[in-house]
């Protein structure tokens, strides 16, 4: 007699955990493919982390995707990847010969939807980044992958920019707030990684004028979904890559690592996701 087969099962590992889109955006794929299987929210604490990780199996699951404020933790009790370890950060866990491997699957969200909204963004050899966290780190090695020639690392506090320009080498300047006006004019690529511009947290405030007439604009915030720095960059007939997009993107890798099939981010299941951050 031959066992039933268990359905593979992935999870999101955060805390808090609930205001997740990963179920909705990976239940949408399983539905789509008809592959039975599934993802579930497990709010662990940082004290049960580490427990939980190490016996990610036992608990069920084939791999996971990891939030706030587990990704360090997730990086140092795993076999990272390159990009994992340049942005310093896993969010993404799955089982290789027997191994726990993990990346960072931001790098490819923010490079996959600026491939996918705005074709040609790549001829841009100088570009402008502002904020110098976990995303701009995941920004900056794409960027960097692709051939960028430069990049203006633009953040409120200079030491943190200073040292994600030492990270990356010589092709990532630092610089100061003051200079953007100096800087725009020469951004065909100019992307907002700080958290200015979300609900709840001041505008950015940046001239889109001064950027050249073909300069691409993203921006990582994705709450409102159309920031005032896509609003203003589209009036001015920018083509631009917005937050959701690299929301979107950045799942495809995991779903394709735990359930052996690549999916499409399709108009649907971005409509999906905007619906359900509308009304929430
Ligand atoms: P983080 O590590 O906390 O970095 C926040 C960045 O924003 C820093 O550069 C910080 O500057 C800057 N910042 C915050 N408040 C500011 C203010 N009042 N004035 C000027 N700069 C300010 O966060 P993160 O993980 O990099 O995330 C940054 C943003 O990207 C968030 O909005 C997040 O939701 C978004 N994100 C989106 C996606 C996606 O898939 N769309 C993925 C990852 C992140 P200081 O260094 O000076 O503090």
């Amino acid at each position: 007699m031959t066992e039933p087969t268990k359905a593979r099962a992935a999870c999101l590992i955060g805390w808090p955990a609930a205001h997740s889109r990963s179920p909705l955006i990976h239940h949408y794929w399983l539905r789509k493919l008809g592959i039975e299987g599934g993802y579930n929210i497990e709010a662990i604490p940082p004290e049960g982390f580490a427990e939980f990780v190490l016996h990610l199996s036992t608990h069920g699951f084939v791999g996971a995707n990891v939030t706030i404020p587990h990704k360090e933790r997730a990086l140092a009790l795993s076999l990272p990847d390159e990009r994992a370890r340049a942005v310093g950060a896993a969010n993404t866990l799955w089982y290789e010969g027997g191994e726990l491997c993990s990346t960072n699957t931001d790098v490819e969200g923010f490079i996959n939807n600026l491939d996918a909204s705005a074709p040609g963004w790549d001829q841009a050899t100088e570009a402008l980044v502002l904020g110098a966290g976990g995303a701009a780190r995941a920004v900056v090695f794409g960027l960097l992958d692709r051939g960028m020639t430069r990049i203006h690392l633009v953040n409120r506090s200079i030491d943190r920019a200073c040292a994600l320009a030492d990270q990356f080498g010589s092709r990532v300047e630092p610089a100061i707030w003051d200079t953007l006006a100096d800087l725009l004019p020469r951004a065909r690529l100019l992307v907002n990684t700080t958290s200015l511009g979300m609900h709840g947290q001041p505008a950015l405030a940046l001239d889109v004028g001064l950027l050249p007439p073909n300069a691409v604009v993203a921006d990582l915030v994705y709450v409102p979904l159309k920031t005032p720095l896509l609003a203003a960059a589209e009036a001015r007939g920018l083509k631009t890559a917005d937050g959701l997009g690299m929301l979107l993107h950045q799942a495809v890798r995991g779903f394709e690592l735990w359930f052996g099939q690549r999916p499409q981010v399709t108009p649907e299941l971005r409509a999906l996701v905007e619906d359900d951050l509308t009304k929430t």
